[in-house]
């Protein structure tokens, strides 16, 4: 294929990309502004009028913008590919005396640094404008200036040793490149796994372990109930950025961290947290999270076979500005590139999650004995966030990782009916 031919593939694609997402968009917002006017019937007694007719409003106010945001950014994207901007920043760095990996490096840095760039605008507007305006944002500009700075200190000390290995590897290991790469990569995943929530994560939030009292004491005997084996819970200060709350575990192997934000166990009972953590203890006890490693592995294995087909392809790297092969610019093709080919996996990868969100809920209503916990948590996180309680079948379908807050409710009740009759 000629790489005009590669660059009106890379458009058609480009194009549906945009044009779907923009449609389903649009969709969704007419179909929330429709039913905008008072609360669904499902949700009659238990979310009131002024709660419902703000999450409406959040909805739409974002929703537009994220049309919006999607336009400029996929314009963007499309000047710099079609006025060669690639090429130039390549050819540019390329007469460096620092060595080809080191200008690999530079090219990739540069491209990201643009695109961040390109996108910056948005999440100032997003974050100081709209989560601002929805009482959300706690984040202030010096908070948010830190944030940045250390996010682009860590991808260097983190980027810059990767790609080396990377490129050494793409260099000297001869047609099985990918096989080592893949190798190195997922042994750096795994380590990254275990490093980060110690290392990176305390960076960005204090993590103070939950003292003593009824919550812990209820939360290690869910634990030891559960065979859930914890190293520890720790309340994380994330009201410090947004006053939107949730619960997680890290650390990898058989003992684990929970993770409560600050926001989580302000507002919620004894009975929610432990539901929530008990729809969390599911997620592992169901296999969920070994799955999605696998699926990450064989995805990864998958990219790096592709990349090895096309790495020597110079109609590819011409289609897109380069005037050379390098490792440096078949990478930033597949981070920048990439999207639209892959965009019409999503809706599988959101039907799979969607399928262990059931689960992990009814393993919580099984795990606790009755449904009551995990749909007043679910019920006060959504009114707390404002979650669209209206979203087009068709779209919730294409994007949502979670089933909506009235399947989930239903799945719920259900849950609860199967546990009685047994
Ligand atoms: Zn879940």
């Amino acid at each position: 294929m000629s790489a005009q031919g590669i660059l009106i593939l890379f458009l058609v694609f480009f194009f549906l990309k945009l044009g779907w997402g923009t449609a389903l968009s649009l969709l969704n917002l007419g179909h929330v502004r429709a039913r905008g006017a008072r609360v669904p019937p499902a949700f009659a007694g238990v979310v009131d009028e002024v709660t419902f007719t703000r999450s409406v409003s959040y909805t739409l106010t974002r929703g537009r913008f994220a049309i919006l945001a999607e336009g400029f950014t996929s314009a963007a994207t499309l000047a710099v590919i079609l006025a060669g901007l690639f090429g130039v920043i390549d050819d540019a760095v390329r007469h460096l005396s620092i060595g080809s990996y080191f200008q690999g490096i530079l090219v990739i840095g540069v491209i990201s640094v643009l695109f961040w760039i390109v996108s910056l605008p948005f999440s100032l507007y997003s974050t100081f404008a709209i989560e601002a305006r929805f009482g959300f944002n706690r984040t202030t500009p010096a908070l948010f200036a830190v944030d940045t700075l250390k996010g682009f200190a860590i991808a260097a000390v983190i980027g810059i040793p990767v790609l080396l290995v990377l490129f050494w590897f793409m260099d000297r290991t001869g047609g099985y490149w990918w096989l080592w790469a893949f190798g190195a990569m997922t042994l750096f995943q795994i380590v990254m796994s275990i490093l980060a929530p110690l290392v990176i994560a305390p960076l960005f939030n204090k993590f103070t372990p939950l003292p003593d009292g009824e919550l812990r004491d209820a939360i290690l005997a869910l634990a030891e109930r559960l065979k859930f084996r914890t190293r520890g819970i720790f309340v994380a200060d994330s009201s410090k950025r947004s006053g939107h709350s949730n619960a997680y575990f890290t650390g990898l192997g058989r003992a684990k961290r929970i993770v409560l934000f600050d926001t989580l166990v302000g507002t919620h009972t004894k009975e929610e947290i432990l539901s929530v953590l008990a729809h969390e203890i599911g997620h592992e006890k169901r296999n969920h999270v070994k799955k999605g490693i696998v699926l990450s592995v064989v995805l990864s294995l998958a990219g790096f076979w592709v990349m090895s087909l096309l790495v020597g392809y110079l109609p590819l790297y011409e289609a897109f500005g380069f005037h050379r092969v390098s490792y440096a610019a078949i990478l930033v093709l597949v981070a920048f590139c990439s999207g639209p080919f892959v965009f019409f996996l999503q809706p599988l990868f959101s039907l799979w999650s969607r399928k262990h969100e059931y689960e992990a809920d009814r393993f919580a209503v099984e795990a606790v004995g009755s449904a009551r916990g995990m749909k007043e948590a679910l019920l006060r996180l959504s009114r707390h966030n404002l979650s669209n309680l209206t979203p087009h079948p068709l779209y919730s379908f294409f994007y949502y990782s979670h089933p909506t807050l009235a399947e989930r409710i239903a799945a719920l009740d259900e849950a609860e009916r199967a546990l009685a009759t047994r």
